[in-house]
Order: structure tokens, then sequence, then C-alpha cells
């Protein structure tokens, strides 16, 4: 039996890429494409921004890891800013999003023991929705296609469907803890959360004794045009993650909760060797720099407004191609009428990266620190392929 020496895992593009530079990326063979999925969502302040680039070559030059079992003063830096940024406490830093998932599963279970209440350890998620890769967080997730050979399924998930409150409150037992949901649904296409929706998960938390977990892996960071996307909803989560974009292409996440939330999280429930390691908290600080900036959210709205205006014109003069667009902030999603991925490999063609999604969604996830120029280039190609496609 033969494999590849990289494990087969991902269904890989015949593209390698050995520089990026702001919102471009070049290949191999020098061509160059403008990244408008900016590897899932992640390198959100563009690729190599030199303020990045400059402080994890500084700090890998200085000390790039020591453990947790001692103070590290990056990490302390990071927390307060999240602190001071959001709704949350307290934070814990991991490596990656289903990391910080798994986090919070872990604290809205400990919150309930020690809130006199062992018997609660079930969480509700939504369908279509993604909450990562491990055993736990694929069984939150829910999905057949994550699922299918990796049982037994890890016990105390309930699925409901995105959106209905009153199946939401029929889901909940003696036995639920939390509910955890993306105000926009990432992976799944780019739903966003219905109106009172969010609003209505709150009640029930607060009217059951469940914690509400937003999962801002893709959406948080300033992805939405706001901190945390739960922001706009008016919503205030009792525990947040966040992932992608918070280390702005470096490996990091983090969990992020109320002090009530994070109440049984003492020292020695949970750890991790990496998380919040000198470099990984130099890059995520340095991110935090360019994300808090005066005008950075405002940027993010206005480049938002923009594509989001200009791929509407197009749907509308190419509407048997490209049946509707949604989504929020720079999280812009084409559902098109031919299947995605022939769409996504067209663009490529032409010169621009996107990144398919369920719902037959083609995601636009340009870098944060896109320009005008930019925005007008990437829609000037999925014009031309439009056009080219002769609807
Ligand atoms: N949650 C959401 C909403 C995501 O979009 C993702 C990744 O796509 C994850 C969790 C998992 O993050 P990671 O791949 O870093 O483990």
């Amino acid at each position: 039996m033969s494999i590849t020496a990289v494990m087969p895992t991902y269904a890989r593009t015949d593209v390698a890429f050995e520089k990026g530079e702001g919102s471009y990326l070049t290949d191999s063979t020098g061509r160059r494409y403008l990244d408008f999925g900016t590897g899932i969502a992640t390198a959100g302040i563009g690729h190599c921004h030199p303020h990045l680039a400059e402080a994890i070559a500084k700090q890998a030059a200085t000390l790039m890891h020591c453990s947790n079992l001692y103070n590290i003063p990056g990490q302390q830096k990071m927390a307060d800013r999240l602190v001071a940024a959001t709704f949350a406490d307290s934070v814990f830093f991991g490596n990656s999003g289903a990391e910080a998932n798994e986090c919070a599963i872990k604290m809205a279970r400990r919150y309930q023991h020690v809130s006199g209440h062992p018997e609660r350890y079930r969480v509700i998620t939504f369908e279509n929705c993604f909450h990562g890769r491990t055993l736990a967080t694929i069984a939150a997730t829910g999905a057949e296609k994550v699922l299918q050979g990796f049982g037994p399924k890890v016990d105390g998930f309930d699925h409901v469907p995105f959106g209905d409150l009153k199946a939401t409150e029929g889901a909940i037992s003696n036995e639920t803890a939390a509910i955890m949901v993306e105000a926009v649904q990432g992976e799944g296409g780019f739903f966003v959360a219905p109106d009172g929706f969010l609003e209505g998960l709150r009640k029930l938390c607060d009217k059951h004794g469940l914690l509400l977990i937003a999962d801002e892996i893709q959406t948080g960071m300033g992805r939405t045009g706001t901190f945390l996307a739960f922001e706009q909803f008016g919503v205030k989560p009792d525990i947040a993650t966040l992932g992608k974009s918070i280390g702005g292409g470096f490996p990091t996440a983090a969990c992020i909760a109320t002090a009530e939330a994070a109440k049984g999280m003492t020292a020695g429930t949970h750890g991790s060797t990496y998380g919040g390691n000198p470099l990984a908290m130099a890059a995520a600080n340095a991110t935090m720099d360019v994300v808090l900036e005066a005008g950075f959210m405002d940027h993010v709205q206005a480049m938002s407004k923009r594509l989001r205006a200009g791929v509407e014109a197009i749907r509308d003069r190419n509407d048997s191609l490209i049946e509707l667009v949604r989504g929020k902030g720079l999280m812009i999603g084409l559902k098109t009428r031919v299947p995605n991925g022939e769409i996504v490999n067209k663009l490529r063609d032409a010169g621009m990266l996107t990144v398919p999604a369920g719902d037959n969604v083609v995601r636009l996830l340009p870098p944060m620190t896109v320009s005008e120029a930019e925005i007008d280039e990437a829609l000037a190609i999925i014009e031309k392929i439009c056009v080219e496609d002769g609807s």
C-alpha cells in the first residue's frame, strides 16, 4: 500500500506559494494572485505585514519558548488587551481554533461542575456549524462527513436548526451545560444569525442557567467590522473563542471568558505546552496593534460596503451564475448556480484566490487591510469570469 509522504488528508490544488505581500501571493512559477481567501480568514492583516514580520523576527531572536511554568509578559499584555476590547475578564491561550473550542467546552462543563450541577455536561450546537477537527469538536460540528469512521462519537452534543429558538429551547434538558454558536456560520456558507436569534439564545441561557459560547474563530478580530461579530447583535456571550486572524498567520488562538464562566478554571485544570508562548504572543500583540489602530474597523466596514455593493451589482447582471450574496463585513459569500469549485477554479485561473464553503458558496475573505483598488481589481476579475461563462 503506497501513500504520499504528506498524509493525503487534503484535496490540494496544485499550486505552491512562495511569497506573500499584503493582498497578494506569488507562486513558485512567479505568478501573482490577488488573495481573497487569506488562508481561510487567517492572514487577516495581509501577508507578511511589516510590523508583524518584524515583531516575530525580533522575538524569534530573543526568546521563542519558555513554558507556562513561568510568567510570560507578552501573554499578560495580550490578555489585558483582549479583556479591554471585549466582554471578557480572562483569557486562555492555545494554538488552534479547535483547541480554543475544546477549552470552551471544558470550561462550560467545569462551570456547571463547580456550580453544583455536575450532571450538566451537554452542549447544544447548530446544523451547518463548524467547530474543528478534534474528537470533541467533530462531535460538536455533528456533520456526518466529519464524523464518518471516527466513532464512537464523543457524547454530549445536541444539534438543532440554526436560527430556530423553539427547537433550541426544546433541546434543553437538565443535562445541558451550554449553547455554542457562530454569529456567521463560516464553513457552513456564511449564514448570518437571523434577527433576534443570538438575543434569544442569551435569554434561554439566562433562563436555564447555561453558558453562551460564541465561536468567533472565523468572525473575530474585526473580520465583520467590529472586534467580535456578536457586538453587532448587541449580545454578550459568556465565553468566546478566537483563532485564525489572531496571530495574523502565526498559529495561535484564545478562549476568552467572563470571571463567572471561568470560575472553575483553577491551576492544573487545563494547559498547553505551546499555548501563549513568547513567539506566539509577539505575533498576536503585533496583530492586535494593527487591529486596534484608530480607523481600522471603519476601514473594514467601508471595504465591506464597497465589495458587497460591487458583487451585488455583478449578481444582478449575472443572476444565471450567481444566485445570491450573503455574509457580514469582509465575509462575503456568493452562492453560485454552478458548482462553487468551478468558480473558485476559474477565479484562480484568472489570478484571484477564493475559498469554497458549504451550501455551494464561494467565500470572499480579503485581508482586512485590503485597499479600494484591490477590491475594484477583484470585482473586475469576478465580472470577467461571469462574462466568459456566457451568462
Ligand atoms: N471554528 C470555526 C468557526 C472555524 O471556522 C474553524 C476553522 O475553520 C475552527 C473552529 C477550527 O479552527 P482550527 O482549524 O484552527 O482548529
